[in-house]
């Protein structure tokens, strides 16, 4: 049963520094923390949350790949090869508290199922800028909030968001899975919804997978279904529902919930 939350324009952001919330406009720059001081600045208009290398967790491949003008083509390319198995999203985005980390430059070319603008409030993350001054600029919604921050440590307050998208992006974030899937677990109040890959534990389809993944994704990390297990149970989450595609089950869609 999804309940639903009250509408509201602002965001609650956890200070980068101090981890005290404060309450800032998701529109605008110069909100500042009433604790330490931290005041958020903009690069190109947009918010900027902690201060971190932006191109991190992209290896040489991937880097040229997510160029702004390849990303289209290569978006295409995945869904040819993945045949996906769609999830329909809207019943966790329409009316919900929705938090998208690695939201990318659009939602345009994604094939999804929902409309972001169909949230209460709808907060995109990524460490890249050029991607988030496009996302914001075809986005202009104003229940619709972009942000740079860093996944490792989000700035926000525990159980913020009804809904906590990591749509193909987990396996480009370098560090401790079980950290970052506790960050996204924190932040989580119903649901998170994880799209991502699965690493076979089987040599042939193993070697395979590495031979595409290094050639054609450039991730740093891709966890075996065991390993996945792993990450959610030290979380504190458990599956509600999981979708497997391709020829190797490698793509994987979930969504998960609090265990308690
Ligand atoms: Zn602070």
């Amino acid at each position: 049963m999804i309940e639903s939350t009250e509408i509201s324009k602002q965001v609650i952001w956890r200070c980068p520094v101090c981890n005290c919330s404060f309450i800032g406009s998701g529109i605008n720059a110069g909100n500042r923390c009433t604790a330490c001081d931290f005041t958020v600045t903009q690069k190109s208009g947009i918010p900027v949350m902690g201060s971190f290398d932006e191109t991190s967790g992209q290896t040489g491949m991937s880097r040229i790949l997510s160029d702004f003008f390849s990303y289209p083509l290569l978006s295409h390319l995945r869904t040819f090869l993945e045949q996906p198995a769609q999830i329909d999203l809207k019943p966790y985005i329409a009316r919900r508290q929705v938090l998208d980390v690695g939201c990318g430059p659009s939602y345009r070319q994604k094939h999804l199922s929902f409309e972001p603008s169909e949230a209460a409030e709808f907060v995109g993350i990524d460490s890249f800028i050029p991607f988030l001054a496009n996302v914001r600029k075809e986005n202009p919604e104003t229940n619709l909030t972009f942000a740079q921050a860093s996944l490792d440590k989000l700035p926000f307050p525990d159980r913020s968001f009804d809904t906590v998208l990591a749509l193909f992006v987990l396996h480009h974030v370098p560090g401790n899975p079980f950290k970052l899937l506790g960050e996204l677990a924190r932040v989580t109040r119903s649901h998170l919804i994880i799209f991502d890959h699965v690493r076979s534990e089987r040599g042939l389809a193993r070697c395979v997978q590495d031979l595409y993944w290094r050639n054609v994704d450039g991730g740093c990390r891709y966890l075996t279904s065991r390993q996945w297990r792993d990450c959610f149970s030290r979380a504190g989450m458990s599956i509600l529902l999981e979708n497997r595609s391709g020829p190797f089950g490698q793509v994987t869609r979930m969504i998960l919930k609090p265990m308690s």
